[in-house]
């Protein structure tokens, strides 16, 4: 049976649309520090009859008959991913990030507790607190920020903690570059009797392949997402260490009970199985290698651009990911660098600088990263001529101004993206990253 052939037949539309979607992450540059490449395998794992299954409860103790299977699955899964990230709990069924982080608050605190989180426009996720954040609407939000220099201010962080007394501390980020101090954090909280809850969903993959610290020997609780440079199927998991349950003996049971029934219904097993296909690649020697070239490919690029006239955020990085800082051009103009970028096949994102001096709608700063170039077999030659093409692109945007008025910026943005269209540079750019992605084949002998 051809794969895919019953929904040509089927569903034209649909089957159209993904073919495009095929296309489109072939022939560009993918460089959303969020997303990744996961292995033919997982994908056929999370295309599969599990779909059609329920299996509310944990394995053993299911509402429904008939999971047998799905309770092996489930199982596999877990024990994956308790002996690779050593820890003596794992909840494998939140549906993403962010219900995870949700039903990790619900766990711990209670509606109106206060909790700490890195501030949105810093770097910290929504799910930390913020005010548009069920997490921030729920619970009594105190956020800490980063210092001038784009690094975690810890000198706020523990006055904060002492002066507001937290139930829990988040430590993780959307766009950070630095390692994170672990360790530090653990003093702040430990000092003020709140939970420590490391969110660790971009830097998964680098600590599983060991070259980004772990902090399951500091927080209490520590969940990711799966699909980042973890590789895996769109989903999290939810881990308690030997620390949290030395806290608290519940903690397991209570995160367990968050998830279900607290926050979920089925879990979706499809992604279960995924999710134990990237756990057992990642254990892999190869991921090891994987993770220390997407490390590698970062910071060959932050020096690429750094060389090539472009700011980097705290001059570099320790990541995957890299912050470009846009105010030597002007305040606000993230969207006409992404715009420009995207243009040329370079997919990448805005977002706000520490500081910033804009807005996160109209943010100062792109957000880039190297894991899904990495996936694709790209090395340090290849990023030094990306960041090349990259800065190229940016120089595009000199003279734009970001209006103050809202219809402007709209009128202002159309404009731009009708006019970067016909420029002879980002034409360029654009056959460059073509022939670029041709020597890197995605999915090879796989068609639609
Ligand atoms: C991506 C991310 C999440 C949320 O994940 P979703 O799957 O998008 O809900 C939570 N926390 C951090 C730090 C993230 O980077």
């Amino acid at each position: 049976m051809e794969w895919f052939g019953e929904l040509k037949k089927d569903d034209p539309d649909t089957y159209e649309y993904i073919k495009e979607e095929l296309s489109r992450q072939r022939d560009g540059l993918e460089m959303i520090p969020s997303e990744n490449f996961t292995s033919m395998a997982v994908i056929q794992a999370c295309g599969s009859v599990l779909t059609n299954k329920y299996s509310e409860g944990y394995a053993g103790r299911r509402y429904y008959g008939g999971n047998e299977y799905i309770d092996d699955i489930e199982r596999l899964a877990i024990s994956r991913a308790k002996s690779l990230f050593k820890v003596p709990h794992v909840n494998v069924q939140p549906y993403s990030g962010s219900p995870a982080n949700l039903a990790v608050s619900l766990a711990l605190c209670r509606v109106g507790d206060t909790i700490m989180g890195m501030n949105l426009t810093d770097g910290g996720h929504l799910t930390h607190g913020w005010k548009t954040s069920a997490t921030g609407q729920l619970f009594n939000s105190v956020p800490y920020h980063v210092k001038a220099d784009g690094y975690i201010d810890l000198v706020e962080v523990a006055a904060l903690a002492e002066e507001r007394r937290p139930r829990m501390i988040w430590v993780g980020a959307t766009a950070y570059t630095r390692e994170f101090p672990f360790e530090e954090f653990a003093k702040i909280a430990d000092k003020n009797g709140a939970y420590l809850v490391a969110d660790i969903s971009h830097i998964a993959g680098l600590v599983a392949g060991g070259v980004h610290k772990s902090p399951v020997d500091y927080a209490h609780v520590v969940t990711t997402t799966t699909h980042k440079t973890l590789r895996g199927p769109r989903g999290a998991m939810i881990m308690v260490t030997e620390k949290g349950l030395a806290k608290d003996p519940e903690l397991a049971d209570k995160i367990d009970k968050a998830v279900f029934p607290g926050m979920q219904g089925g879990p979706h097993d499809h992604t279960t199985a995924g999710i134990a296909v990237a756990l057992m690649e990642a254990s892999r020697p190869e991921f090891k290698e994987y993770a220390r070239q997407i490390v590698s490919n970062s910071r060959t690029l932050a020096d690429a651009l750094a060389a090539n006239g472009i700011k980097v955020v705290t001059g570099g990085t320790d990541n995957h990911m890299i912050l470009i800082d846009l105010t030597p051009f002007g305040n606000g103009l993230g969207i006409f660098a992404q715009e420009a970028l995207e243009r040329a096949g370079i997919t990448v994102n805005k977002n706000t600088i520490p500081g910033e001096p804009s807005s996160p709608f109209y943010p100062s700063g792109i957000r880039l990263g190297t894991p899904a170039l990495t996936t694709r077999g790209m090395k340090e030659g290849e990023m030094r001529r990306i960041g090349r093409m990259i800065s190229d692109a940016i120089m595009e945007i000199k003279g734009m101004r970001m209006p103050e008025e809202k219809e402007e910026r709209l009128a202002s943005i159309r404009e731009f993206r009708a006019r970067i269209k016909d420029n002879a540079r980002i034409k360029e750019i654009r056959s460059d990253v073509l022939s670029l992605c041709g020597s890197f084949p995605l999915y090879q002998g796989f068609e639609m």
